[in-house]
């Protein structure tokens, strides 16, 4: 859309908001052509999102979380915050345990001899470089793990086996990816000398899809690892000929006290100091197979683009805060962190991306029931883009979840996830994944949703072309 005709879309009624005091502005009104407007302009031309996504796996690429890759990658997120003209742009560090991988090998020494494809899972045991070698042990659920006498386990190494189907809502993950974040523990304490679950991941590529797990309940930590779905499956088959099967297992990794991640904030400050902040993000670390793109490089980009959008066409009311969240993978330590700072100030609303760069097709919000008005202005806004309401939803993104216990309304923009865990924590996570024209629709969501509970957009000063 050409920028005048949508200069004169959005601030037609410009003259009279001159003469008024910010806290009488005009609100968005069901239907307003002004967040429309910004809407549509998002969903037709935005590139803010993909200039930050395709910049950012291309200069930085993974960045595990407290490594020197985050530090980098929070160097390059200052500048680019920057360089778009976000206000207060600052890093707040804080210190964790870091993790890296090291060699990673798989093979069954009998009575197939093969290589298997495997990762180790974040803050696995470690092997020496020569590895383990012991007789699998088969469970098809983790319920089967607990329920197991600790003599069939004991000096083993454990399989979990368990499909994962692909839904729209993502809903398997949470009963999924149980055996990943608990099996490892329940294997130790039964006297396992290692783990290897099937990768929680709805494809048939042969990578497999590390994630976050922790020894807990004084577990001594033990090598575990996610071999691919088709090696799981290949794991199966040699199982099911009825003979002991042997495997060697190598996961050599390093874990040090002492590492820094920390959150990137920046800011589209508001007119009124004072009035509770709009806290949207996603995050920026990201595993260490693939480049991170769609986890979550799309969620810093889109969050960010939305804001970058609303400072196109002037002040918002409230200020915008936007949290490029550290550390969110080996278990939300930078959304901890951010509660720990912020969780006291007023939010008005806080939402995270997180799960992809497919379509949002559906959206939630605490404001159905504290702010209906508002409720019923998001329900049109977002009608147009095909995103429907849903009364039953709940708060979702990680980072976020501190600052919502503490207080802070939630709303969440549900992406379809029926591709995500095809490549979720795998080396399949790059840039070719995003669709520009999906993330383009997401995008016009955030912006959508942001103009609304902005408290009234004043227009200001043209801003100057920016990245
Ligand atoms: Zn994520
Ligand atoms: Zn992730």
């Amino acid at each position: 859309m050409n920028r005048t005709l949508l200069a004169a879309l959005f601030f037609t009624a410009a003259p009279a908001i001159a003469q008024q005091s910010i806290t009488t502005l005009p609100q968005p009104v069901v239907g307003d052509p002004r967040v429309a407007a910004l809407r549509d302009e998002a969903l037709a031309n935005d590139h803010y999102a993909w200039d930050i996504v395709e910049g950012l796996t291309t200069e930085v690429g993974q960045r595990l979380a407290a490594t020197e890759a985050e530090a980098r990658a929070r160097d390059w997120a200052v500048k680019r915050l920057t360089a778009m003209g976000f206000a207060n742009v600052h890093i707040e560090p804080f210190t964790m345990p870091v993790w890296t991988r090291g060699a990673e090998s798989a093979e069954i020494v009998s009575p197939f001899p093969q290589k298997l494809a495997i990762a180790a899972l974040g803050y696995s045991g470690s092997t020496t470089a020569a590895g383990i070698t012991g007789q699998i042990v088969y469970f098809d659920s983790l319920d089967a793990l607990r329920a197991a006498p600790d003599n069939a386990v004991r000096g083993k190494i454990v399989f979990i086996d368990h499909h994962m189907m692909p839904a729209q809502d993502g809903s398997g993950y949470g009963q999924f990816g149980a055996p990943r974040r608990q099996g490892p523990t329940i294997a130790s304490l039964k006297g396992a000398i290692g783990i290897v679950i099937r990768s929680i991941g709805t494809d048939h590529h042969r990578n497999p899809h590390t994630g976050i797990q922790y020894f807990t309940d004084g577990a001594k930590p033990i090598p575990a690892g996610a071999l691919s779905v088709p090696d799981a499956e290949q794991l199966v088959r040699i199982l099911e000929r009825g003979q002991p099967v042997v495997m060697h297992l190598t996961l050599v990794s390093q874990k040090a006290e002492g590492g820094h991640s920390g959150n990137v904030i920046a800011e589209v400050p508001g007119r009124d100091a004072k009035a509770p902040i709009l806290l949207v993000g996603g995050h920026l670390d990201s595993w260490d197979l693939g480049t991170g793109a769609i986890d979550d490089g799309t969620g810093i980009a889109i969050t960010a683009a939305a804001a970058r959008h609303i400072m196109d066409a002037g002040r918002p009311l409230r200020t915008i805060r936007v949290v490029w969240f550290g550390a969110e993978e080996p278990g939300g330590l930078g959304g901890k962190a951010y509660a720990a700072a912020h969780g006291k100030e007023a939010h008005a609303i806080a939402g995270e991306s997180d799960f992809g760069a497919d379509r949002v097709w559906r959206f939630s919000s605490q404001l159905m029931k504290s702010d209906p008005a508002a409720y019923a202005q998001l329900t049109a806004a977002l009608a147009p883009l095909g995103i429907t309401k849903n009364d039953k939803g709940e708060a979702d993104g990680t980072d976020v979840e501190p600052t919502i216990t503490a207080g802070a309304p939630w709303i969440s923009l549900s992406q379809d996830g029926t591709r995500y865990f095809d490549w979720h924590h795998t080396p399949d996570d790059t840039l070719d994944k995003i669709d520009p024209a999906q993330l383009r629709q997401n995008v016009a969501a955030w912006t959508a949703m942001l103009a609304v509970l902005s408290g009234g957009i004043e227009p200001g000063a043209k801003q100057p072309k920016r990245r």
